[in-house]
């Protein structure tokens, strides 16, 4: 490495050409010990207390615990520490046990993940649902079954890396993110050149936390013949009444082909999850690697899921909590003057458009008891670089006024206020 440690990141390790495996990871592992010399290392922080609000950590600088108010966890709802959930859980394992024993394809399912997958299926108005021990499997899985070579994929430019790798077997071209207009010219150049195109979007962006325009979005796919996958990880639980998600929010069920996401943000557990119309699932179920290849949930992890998707209807103050803080904390970066791009959700993407700067205010934020990852290149392009912070139905008004004030202080040490 020629690069001086300061001008690096971790696309300089990505490919390294002309390095072998061992070389490459001393390379990093150097890098990895400036940052952390530099107290740049906001990552992989280790928790003792699972996720929350405010939680003790053990401080990557001294190994002390430090206890800090965190905005990395995406349990927005605040159900993994849900007394409910951790109930259906022991009891799931009192009567099923630890473990699955082995794939769903061959004897790993049990009525726990069949009655999910019915749950599923009717929270979004579907046929038939299938779940997978990620949301990362589930989008890689479905789409690596589904697209090849014949087919497109158009796809939003924020879309996660478990869509980008779902689709590596097949044609990819991307629209400018959210920008419908972008994306019909896209629709118009592809017609009739390919067997399938399937348009995919996020329902919410996990960087920008802003929603895509799903009414004209669902025109357009309607109007150019595209299938439409939808992928609402971080709208379920926040956004749609009682957090029930952005087809809630636009009514549109019957307009998207296929919904996937995630049971590991507001559904206090770990798994994803996809549904469609029964013919579409039925061959997931035969044709989707990491589902067919790979041992099934474990019991008590399905469980959570099922009473936490009982709880958005039984225990809606969750949600309206959320908004709530949501609103509050707006307000609090609005009277600051305090850029957080086109937020609508529980994710705030606070913009510092420079690295170093964004680097310097991960530290000074976590030295002060915040905790929240800075998010640099190659994540986002430099010039889009933020500390993202998630916002909890659990944090009370106390913790986002001490965080406002913090990040205040830490924003004038670097003038930007
Ligand atoms: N889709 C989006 C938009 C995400 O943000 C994430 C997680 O970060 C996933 C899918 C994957 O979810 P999981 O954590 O269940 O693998």
């Amino acid at each position: 490495m020629l690069k001086e440690q300061k001008t690096l990141s971790l696309k300089d390790f990505e490919n390294t050409t002309k390095l072998s495996i061992k070389d490459r990871a001393t390379a990093f592992y150097e890098y990895y010990l400036y940052n952390k010399r530099q107290q740049y290392s906001n990552y992989r922080i280790v928790s003792k207390l699972g996720s929350g609000a405010e939680i003790p950590l053990i401080d990557p600088y001294n190994n002390e615990e430090k206890n800090c108010i965190s905005f990395v966890s995406n349990d927005y709802l605040g159900f993994t520490k849900h007394p409910k959930i951790i109930s259906a859980c022991k009891n799931a394992l009192d009567i099923f046990g630890t473990g699955a024993g082995s794939s769903p394809l061959t004897g790993g399912q049990n009525i726990l993940h069949t009655k999910l997958e019915s749950k599923i299926a009717n929270l979004f108005q579907k046929e038939d649902a299938i779940t997978y021990t990620s949301g990362y499997a589930a989008n890689s899985g479905t789409l690596l079954a589904l697209l090849q070579n014949e087919d497109l994929a158009i796809l939003d430019m924020g879309v996660h890396t478990s869509v980008l790798e779902g689709c590596m077997q097949t044609n990819k071209k991307y629209f400018l993110h959210n920008d419908v207009v972008s994306l019909e010219r896209i629709l118009k150049q592809s017609q009739k050149k390919f067997r399938n195109i399937v348009l995919i979007v996020d329902g919410v962006y996990s960087q920008d936390g802003d929603i895509a325009p799903l009414d004209k979005i669902c025109k357009l796919s309607k109007e150019y013949g595209a299938f439409l996958i939808v992928d609402d990880a971080h709208g379920l639980g926040v956004v749609g009444d009682k957090g029930k998600g952005v087809l809630d929010l636009f009514n549109c069920y019957d307009q998207v082909d296929m919904i996937t996401g995630t049971f590991s943000k507001s559904l206090a557990s770990v798994g994803g999850y996809v549904a469609a119309n029964k013919e579409i699932i039925n061959l997931l179920k035969f044709f989707s690697a990491s589902n067919i290849f790979s041992a099934a949930a474990t019991p008590h992890a399905v469980s959570c899921v099922l009473k936490a998707i009982e709880l958005l209807d039984e225990e809606p103050e969750w949600n309206i909590k959320l908004k709530d803080n949501i609103k509050y904390f707006k307000q609090g970066l609005d009277t600051l003057n305090i850029d957080y791009g086109k937020s609508q959700s529980a994710v705030f993407p606070i913009m510092i458009r420079d690295e170093e700067k964004t680097k310097n205010i991960g530290r000074e934020l976590f030295k002060n008891g915040i905790y929240a990852n800075p998010i640099l290149y190659p994540a986002v392009s430099r010039k889009q670089t933020r500390i993202r912070m998630s916002i909890l139905a659990t944090h009370s008004y106390k913790m986002l006024d001490k965080t406002l004030n913090i990040l205040e202080y830490a924003m004038k040490n670097q003038k930007l206020l």
